[in-house]
């Protein structure tokens, strides 16, 4: 028997790892010698970076990427009777807040090529109750934003940047467009953590004094509270981290997209493009491979073809939230978002992270291709 192949993983955060390993360590010595964990000067820090990398004027640090887009919907006054509407095809947390604030979510179909909001369904589902409009990048790539805005004018724009750190739409970053971004730096995306943090941005200078304070409890100066917010703070240990990897985000971005062109070489060359739907470039829509997802046949059985060859690769996401039992007061059925409903079944992340080879990039390939063979 000849010696089995190393597995390529979906993941690997430990190569990485290997590269600021020492940076990391030594901005965590800075924390501890402060013994300032909550918020401060390592916080601050990253915020004035983070808005002068994002190209915004306001940044606020917070505790997670569901956070974000909590204080943000908050910050909008959102609450019992309102409605917000936004993609059935996203990671849950996009309308779990919607609801956990007492507002309805209310779907909207995906396009079939970007597999986010489609501008065409959208005008159809405002009402006079619609407080704002949650636009998700998915998977990195920019929702249509102009189209978005042309079809729900003067409604709010909550951008889900989550998986779009980076990510320029006609030459503008993500989350400098609608009127707050809100990003996640949960370990496995783009710009990872330690742990949980995330960060709302905003080009409306009130807005971003008001989500300081939602931040705090509502609370300006000490013990004097305006409004019920929340505690959506930042750690510092986190801020420090996430202020080694800022700087080396846009070379780790380029991995991911030079990783996404030759994936594109590598199945056109294997003779696959009738067969797997690679993801599109649209003109002025930047992308950023937060994961890099494949339309395929048969995906159910692929998957674990490629599972028994050690090679990863994971569904982003099998159940349209408007399917989801948490949501069935809602009203919907399976057959309202047809797009929604086929991208579950068709979807397929390969590896993308940067840290990835050519040669475990032409594993995955020769991978599928055995299957469809
Ligand atoms: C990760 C993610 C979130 C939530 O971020 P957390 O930091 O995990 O709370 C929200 N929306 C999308 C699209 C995500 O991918």
């Amino acid at each position: 028997m000849t010696d089995p192949k190393p597995p390529v993983p979906l993941f690997d955060l430990k190569r990485q790892w290997l590269e600021v390993n020492d940076d990391v360590h030594a901005a965590v010595e800075r924390v501890f010698a402060t013994q300032q964990f909550i918020l401060g000067p390592e916080v601050a820090a990253l915020e004035s970076e983070c808005a002068a990398y994002l190209g915004v004027k306001r940044a606020v640090a917070v505790s997670s990427g569901t956070d974000a887009l909590l204080a943000a919907l908050m910050t909008l006054g959102v609450e019992a009777g309102d409605e917000v509407i936004t993609s059935p095809f996203t990671f849950f947390a996009t309308a779990g807040v919607i609801h956990r604030l007492g507002a309805r979510p209310v779907f909207a179909d995906i396009g079939p090529r970007d597999f986010n909001l489609d501008p065409g369904k959208l005008a159809a589902t405002v009402t006079p109750r619609t407080k704002a409009i949650i636009p998700v990048h998915l998977y990195g790539q920019a929702a249509d934003m102009a189209a978005i805005k042309a079809a729900a004018p003067g409604i709010p724009l909550v951008e889900d940047c989550a998986q779009a750190i980076g990510t320029s739409y006609n030459g503008v970053r993500v989350g400098g467009i609608g009127a707050f971004g809100c990003f996640s730096f949960f370990p496995t995306k783009n710009l990872g953590a330690f742990g949980d943090a995330g960060l709302v941005t905003t080009n409306d200078e009130a807005a971003g004094e008001k989500l300081l304070d939602m931040r705090m409890h509502g609370m300006r100066p000490k013990y004097v509270h305006h409004f019920v917010g929340g505690n959506f703070r930042m750690d510092a240990l986190q801020a420090a981290i996430l202020r080694v990897k800022l700087p080396r985000l846009p070379g780790w971005i380029a991995k991911r997209q030079a990783g996404a062109a030759h994936y594109r070489e590598l199945f056109h060359a294997a003779g696959l493009d009738g067969t797997v739907g690679v993801p599109e470039e649209l003109p002025g829509r930047g992308h950023t491979y937060h994961q890099y997802v494949v339309r395929a046949p048969r995906r159910d059985q692929l998957r674990e073809h490629m599972a028994k060859q050690g090679v990863g690769a994971e569904v982003y996401y099998p159940i349209s939230l408007h399917e989801q039992k948490c949501f069935v007061d809602l009203g919907y059925r399976t057959g309202d978002f047809p797009e929604s409903e086929r991208a579950e079944a068709e979807v397929l992340a390969l590896p993308i992270f940067p840290e990835l080879r050519a040669d475990e990039r032409e594993r995955v390939v020769a991978s599928i291709a055995e299957f469809y063979r």
